[in-house]
């Protein structure tokens, strides 16, 4: 019997980029407890992706503002702390490529700081997310539900669009985070939402950016995927492209409902999703 010898295992380890191809998608929504609402370190959450059969996943922790903003992201001087405990979940997984992201808020008029982010560290990608739908209200948050009550729910929906269409066409994010997070407490409007799904929608495709089919939905009120199957099948008819995230804030849900997302994205007609190195998009087969 022929042994292989050990520079074959050496050779499959060295190319992580050829693993990442097989079977399930690479989840690019992780937090990190720098964000002081999520557990587990980095090295904790590597070791998870590993054990459900992940071959690349990527840090997208809640980004930093100029100045203490909320108590729910890293404050700025610990930017360099997360950067290092990513480092280290590369240096202590070599087989599995780990990316380094950021999920940024996007607010109209800070988009001089998305920028200034950007240049400060070699990023994978950026997630655009949009959860403050004005200063003071944002629309994932339980402890605001009463402002639910107060209006509306449509007017929150066209607020939440308004922005979310203004963080596609600002090119400043690679991908759009959980995109119809207004359902989250599975309050919906009685009007159609279509016509602004659409817009946003049309806006994507001329710019790019790809959605985040996030399983986090799944978890909560909606108890659906980011978005929805008829938003997705309006994305896919627009060839908007597509990444993977869990939003996992708790190792135990890295890779969590993949299955699903997966599913859900081929019924609607994908084939391929993005991947992204250096903040350039990688192709890859579904
Ligand atoms: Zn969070
Ligand atoms: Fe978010
Ligand atoms: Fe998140
Ligand atoms: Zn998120």
């Amino acid at each position: 019997m022929r042994v292989l010898p050990p520079v074959f295992l050496i050779d499959i380890f060295d190319r992580p980029d050829e693993i990442s191809r097989m079977s399930m998608p690479a989840d690019y929504h992780i937090h990190t407890p720098l964000c002081r609402h999520a557990k587990g370190e980095p090295l904790e959450y590597a070791a998870r992706a590993l054990a459900v059969g992940l071959s690349e996943i990527g840090f997208s922790d809640h980004s930093p503002m100029r100045a203490e903003f909320d108590n729910w992201r890293m404050r700025f001087d610990q930017l360099a702390e997360y950067v290092e405990k990513v480092r280290r979940a590369q240096r202590d997984f070599p087989n599995l490529v780990i990316r380094l992201g950021l999920e940024v808020d996007y607010l109209p008029g800070g988009e001089d700081w998305v920028r200034e982010l950007a240049r400060m560290v070699p990023w994978d990608y950026f997630i655009g997310s949009v959860h403050y739908v004005s200063d003071s209200f944002a629309v994932d948050d339980p402890k605001e539900l009463s402002k639910w009550k107060e209006r509306d729910p449509f007017e929150i929906w066209e607020m939440y669009f308004d922005r979310l269409t203004m963080a596609a066409e600002s090119r400043l994010f690679d991908i759009i985070g959980h995109p119809d997070l207004p359902k989250k407490f599975n309050i919906y409007p009685t009007k159609d939402c279509g016509p602004m799904f659409e817009r946003f929608l049309d806006c994507a495709s001329k710019t790019g950016v790809a959605l985040d089919v996030n399983t986090a939905g799944l978890r909560k009120d909606c108890a659906e995927i980011y978005p929805s199957p008829r938003f997705l099948q309006l994305a896919a008819a627009r060839r908007v492209p597509i990444s993977f995230g869990s939003d996992a804030h708790d190792p135990s849900e890295v890779g969590m409902d993949f299955d699903r997302a997966v599913r859900l994205a081929r019924e609607m007609g994908y084939t391929h999703y993005h991947r992204f190195q250096a903040r350039n998009r990688l192709e890859t087969k579904l």
